[in-house]
């Protein structure tokens, strides 16, 4: 089993939305594919995937670095020792070859999404969805039916400012979505403090209810916000500040009684060490969102599970970023605590194929063999041209 050719194409995300420090309309996506040898059904097996949302596509990276090494590596050494596959922690190693440590940029997003396309590959050839190869290559014999799910949205809307935030909350909830997370910090305290208000009044608790600021704040901010969030009790308070600035989240951790949560724009294994070593996440209540298409893959997303629940964090209190359907799987699969979804938005790789979403605020995987990410409507046709 050998790979013959590895593709990449750049995919616009649809959608003019804002949180508190980026646009979307420009962004894009990286859809990449590995294509081998093994024929079924007189087509090849090819293994898809993509580099989550959020920091744009990558495929500069990948034809000039990351291809290449992967192509002129002898077939036998990215193999499993039962060659029932390819190992994706020997891919990953191969084309990080001659890679620096630490900087973990647009490169961890690029490799993301390749590593990634091995585990739909792989699971493709077992002919398994992939959530049952991740739970199998991780020993996790409990896999659950369904997991929670949560729709993140609440954008602020210029023109219709807070019926804007009331009917897109009010549109999740005919979706079946239950709890949800809004963004903080691209308005004055005071009139997100309406918008809050608006939105645990739709859910009908503020238990229901995350609040996301985009790592905008400084110190100061952060603590006017924890300070007068903390009555409300919510679900979560995210990204306070700026996600490397540990001393931050440490004094936020201790200014705020309710949970944080925090590590989508943590991208490696050691910058998790320094969350935990350093950012006064609490094991009793705190939340990690690290997400593996934006950070090396699920082989390195893994390594950062090792460190959290070696410092004594519990992995039901990881949600990864990402709301979309390979985190389904990552979650379902690695038995963590919950998805994110963005109904409706960042297409066509946000949100779930159909019968994915139970109605009632928990989301199931389709039963199609790897990341089922041929399913989505949106999706398919990239795909088809990616391997057209
Ligand atoms: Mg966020």
């Amino acid at each position: 089993m050998k790979i013959v050719e590895l593709r990449e194409c750049t995919v616009p995300l649809q959608g003019n939305i804002s949180n508190a420090l980026v646009n979307f309309s420009s962004h894009s996506v990286s859809l990449i594919a590995v294509i081998t040898d093994v024929v079924r059904n007189g087509q090849p097996v090819s293994g898809i995937a993509f580099n989550s949302i959020g920091r744009f596509a990558q495929g500069g990276l990948l034809r000039e670095r990351f291809f290449p090494r992967l192509m002129a590596a002898p077939a036998e050494t990215l193999l499993k020792t039962d060659s029932s596959g390819f190992d994706p922690a020997k891919v990953l190693a191969l084309v990080m070859a001659n890679e620096k440590p630490g900087g973990h940029g647009d490169r961890a997003a690029a490799v993301g999404g390749l590593e990634l396309a091995f585990w739909d590959l792989n699971s493709k050839l077992a002919g398994e969805p992939a959530y049952r190869q991740i739970a199998a290559s991780y020993g996790n014999n409990t896999v659950g039916e369904t997991v929670p799910v949560y729709a993140a949205g609440g954008y602020y809307h210029p023109q219709k400012r807070l019926n804007g935030l009331v009917d897109e909350l009010k549109g999740y909830q005919d979706l079946g979505f239950q709890d949800f997370k809004i963004k903080i910090g691209g308005a004055s305290l005071s009139e997100d403090i309406k918008r809050l208000e608006a939105a645990i009044k739709i859910a009908g608790s503020s238990h229901r209810i995350a609040v996301d600021a985009n790592g905008r704040f400084d110190l100061e901010t952060a603590q006017n916000y924890a300070r007068e969030l903390a009555e409300y009790e919510l679900r979560w308070f995210e990204e306070p500040g700026d996600p490397l600035d540990f001393e931050l989240n440490r004094h936020i951790s201790k200014a705020y009684v309710g949970p944080i949560a925090t590590g989508e724009n943590l991208f490696s294994t050691v910058d998790t060490l320094n969350l935990v070593r350093y950012g006064g996440m609490r094991t009793d209540k705190d939340i990690f969102q690290m997400d593996p298409g934006l950070s090396y893959g699920l082989t390195e997303f893994a390594r950062m599970l090792g460190v959290i629940e070696t410092a004594g964090h519990s992995r039901s209190f990881v949600y990864p970023h990402g709301g979309h359907m390979i985190n389904l799987h990552v979650v379902l699969g690695l038995g963590l605590g919950g998805c994110e979804a963005y109904p409706g938005v960042f297409q066509p790789f946000g949100g779930y194929a159909s019968g994915c979403l139970d109605g009632q605020g928990r989301a199931r995987a389709i039963e199609a063999p790897g990341f089922g990410l041929e399913a989505k409507p949106g999706l398919k046709p990239w795909i088809d041209r990616l391997l057209a």
